[in-house]
């Protein structure tokens, strides 16, 4: 082993920590890393410690799911999946097929997918968890800025006047972001945070103000201040002339969302937001920052926009500090997005129903015109309803998990149950969803494969290998390229290295929005982690500068202007009543990630959470009857979990918060998705994740310990090793 210090990017969250890797064994934060200073949080800390647990070392195969895995080479694996893609084809033509990727791939692994699925295959049905994630936060850019991608950088966190957060935890789930954040606001006593969040959470409990609205009432407290903020006429009217359309019919819209009203939608003082408007109004810089909570949503791309257009109102955009600025949850969520990793779109921020930016990928993937669909493909939630139609014949998963992440799990679950031919691979064994798997394939993960990533900052970094893959474990592109040239399209898949991979990625992007066609491995590891846009031909100084964008106010909207967002509250899509009277709210812990597939192998972070809880509020406890550390029945239109309650005033009355980490794998009763829909915003197609109905009863008597579900056929993994590693988190 070498001891040599290996730099590479944590592989958690999009804020996109560097590390360094020292002689294979230990991880430290990387100083030179302008996005993270130096700084770490558990999660990164400890990712080497998962490394070696439950790996899935060697294909597996099963006819169907009643049958037990048995190990097959990879020849015999690829030689399956060409022979049924090729039967699919054949059948039922390119919609038979579905690619379910994921934010944790690497921009080469996601490239290659793209022209595998979006090219050779001929189908747009390749959609990812990102759609779970941030597709609201896409849709919002695009629509008002005429393109996606995030305007702000880092350093804005030190130079703004006042942060307003929205929707999103920062501390727990974004921590060096609010670190970085919670340091300026501590230095300068004349720095707001105001932290918008039906819950107390690590943010709240530090900011100047905490709103604590209801589940969905965000449009109402957005439109309330821009309200006051034209009623006070403290609004930029040359921006807005200049800059902007759709400032007539916007002013029309906010004008009925007077104070009182506002107030009263979303169970705050009137007082507190006054204040809100007035900081927003007096300070020279304002930085908005969100996340999941406007996201997930049945109005995700109208709460986005309507947080958007008080930065259009008041000129904050295009200056030190200032922005509206989403942060991405998965640590290359911005890589798939600048290669079309989503159902609609194409690498470079272009799109499949553009007719011009479908050929210039055609050119660049040289294939024949019209090889790819003008159609938008199968989101998430649309390959599970084609599943239960028998409209997709073969499903494709990759490092996901989505029988814990997606909404209403028992109709998931019974989608994945049809499949007829499901393909998923992933690092580890078992997860839930291996449950569902007729094919399972052994993947490199992070420091077993090099490429790069970006994080909501849009700064790349390349990630380097500091060790082989274990067994007989490959990185997913070349996985997805093995199969491309075994279908016949030798030269489109003739890359021998991700260098290669990511050359051709970064020059279909010339001249795009996302431009990276300055960058290369060579150059990101000869100058360290690099923002676009970056052009071919930039200069070293150039390339290195912190950027922002629309600094010269033009957008990239056909008229050059940002447009206003026209929409009005309409709250959640299923409102509390006799038979369901709470609202259940769902998000993440500082230490456990997504669906545990990693942090749940790691002793520490399974002690600092040992147990799935649902927060509710004493008055509420009361009138139930509950008390703390009682295990309670939660129950939805669409499942039940049991769960010990933790009664705290931190959470609203009448709402209910449960962390969305614990799956079938980890504990018998706790899914949070058992109990969520489906319902999602029209324009993003991102469901409401955030915000269910339920009722709640005291569970008696507690249920007995389960083994946890695992399908009937699962074995223990093939080799390396087992289980023991992780441990059962009491009730
Ligand atoms: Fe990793 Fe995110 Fe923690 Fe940074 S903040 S170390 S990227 S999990």
């Amino acid at each position: 082993m070498s001891d040599a210090v290996t730099k590479t990017l944590c592989p958690y969250c999009g804020v996109g920590c560097g590390l360094e890797v020292v002689a294979g064994a230990k991880v430290r934060g990387d100083r030179a890393h302008p996005s993270s200073l130096g700084m770490v949080c558990v999660k990164g800390a400890t990712v080497l410690e998962a490394l070696d647990k439950d790996r899935l070392l060697y294909p597996l195969y099963r006819a169907s799911l009643d049958q037990p895995f048995a190990r097959i080479s990879w020849d015999a694996a690829l030689d399956l999946i060409v022979e049924r893609i090729r039967q699919v084809l054949h059948t039922t033509g390119p919609d038979g097929l579905c690619l379910y990727g994921s934010g944790q791939w690497q921009t080469e692994d996601y490239y290659v997918a793209q022209k595998l699925v979006k090219g050779c295959l001929g189908t747009n049905n390749f959609d990812t968890n990102s759609r779970l994630c941030m597709s609201s936060a896409v849709a919002a850019y695009t629509a008002s800025f005429g393109s996606d991608g995030p305007p702000c950088c880092y350093a804005d966190l030190e130079h703004t006047d006042c942060a307003f957060l929205i929707g999103t935890n920062t501390a727990e789930c974004h921590p060096i972001v609010f670190n970085r954040l919670r340091q300026h606001h501590k230095k300068h006593s004349h720095v707001k945070l105001v932290v918008v969040d039906p819950r107390r959470t690590a943010t709240a409990a530090v900011a100047d103000l905490h709103l604590a609205i209801r589940p969905g009432s965000d449009i109402y407290l957005l439109h309330g201040i821009a309200h006051l903020l034209i009623a006070w006429d403290v609004i930029d009217h040359r921006f807005i002339a200049q800059h902007t359309t759709g400032f007539a019919p916007y002013q029309q819209i906010v004008k009925k969302y007077h104070p009182q009203l506002v107030a009263d939608a979303c169970g705050i003082d009137p007082a507190a937001l006054v204040q809100a408007a007035q900081w927003w109004a007096e300070s020279q810089a304002v930085l908005s920052l969100w996340s999941m909570g406007i996201n997930q949503s049945r109005e995700g791309t109208a709460k986005a926009q309507s947080l958007i257009n008080l930065h259009l109102l008041t000129g904050q955009i295009g200056k030190p500090g200032a922005g509206p600025f989403s942060l991405t949850g998965q640590p290359n969520a911005m890589g798939g997005r600048e290669t079309g990793g989503l159902a609609h779109l194409l690498p470079g921020y272009r799109w499949v129903t553009n007719p011009d930016h479908r050929r210039e990928v055609e050119t660049h993937w040289q294939l024949p015109p019209g090889s790819i669909s003008p159609q938008p493909g199968r989101t998430a939630w649309q390959i599970i309803e084609g599943l239960e139609t028998g409209a997709v014949q073969m499903l494709w998963i990759a490092a996901t998990n989505p029988a814990v992440s997606l909404p209403h799990l028992e109709r998931v679950k019974a989608a994945l149950a049809r499949s007829p031919f499901t393909v998923y691979q992933d690092c580890y064994f078992p997860t839930e969803t291996s449950a569902y798997a007729h094919l399972l394939l052994p993947c490199a993960q992070w420091g077993e494969k090099t490429g790069t990533m970006t994080n909501s900052e849009r700064r790349v970094t390349l990630c380097q290998a500091f060790r082989a893959p274990p067994g007989e474990a490959k990185a997913d592109w070349e996985i997805f390229a093995e199969v491309g040239r075994r279908l016949g399209f030798a030269q489109q898949f003739a890359f021998h290295t991700s260098a290669e991979v990511f050359a051709e990625f970064a020059a279909l992007t010339q001249g795009r929005p996302c431009d990276l066609s300055g960058m290369s491995h060579e150059r990101l590891a000869r100058l360290g982690p690099l923002q676009w846009p970056c052009p071919a031909g930039c200069t070293d100084a150039a390339a290195r500068q912190d950027k922002r964008l629309y600094t010269d106010h033009r957008f990239l909207t056909p008229d050059g202007r940002a447009h206003f967002g026209l929409a009005d509250a309409l709250g959640v899509a299923e409102v509390p009543d006799d038979e369901y009277p709470l609202v259940l709210t769902t998000g993440r812990l500082y230490g456990h990630w997504h669906t545990q597939t990693r942090t749940g192998r790691i002793p520490k972070i399974q002690q600092m959470h040992p147990q799935p809880f649902v927060e509710i509020h004493p008055s509420d406890a009361e009138r139930w009857g509950i008390t703390d550390g009682a295990l309670i029945t939660v129950t939805s239109r669409r499942g039940t979990v049991q769960l010990p309650a933790k009664v705290t005033p931190d959470i609203a009355p009448g709402t209910l918060f449960t962390p969305m980490h614990w799956g079938a794998l980890w504990h018998p009763s706790a899914a949070a998705n058992a109990l969520t829909h489906p319902a999602a915003c029209p324009t993003s197609q991102q469901p409401e994740l955030k915000a269910c109905a339920v009722r709640i009863a005291a569970a008696t008597p507690p249920p007995a310990a389960k083994t946890p579900e695992r399908p009937p056929s699962d074995p223990a993994p093939a080799t390396g090793p087992t289980r023991e590693s992780r441990q059962e988190p009491p009730l």
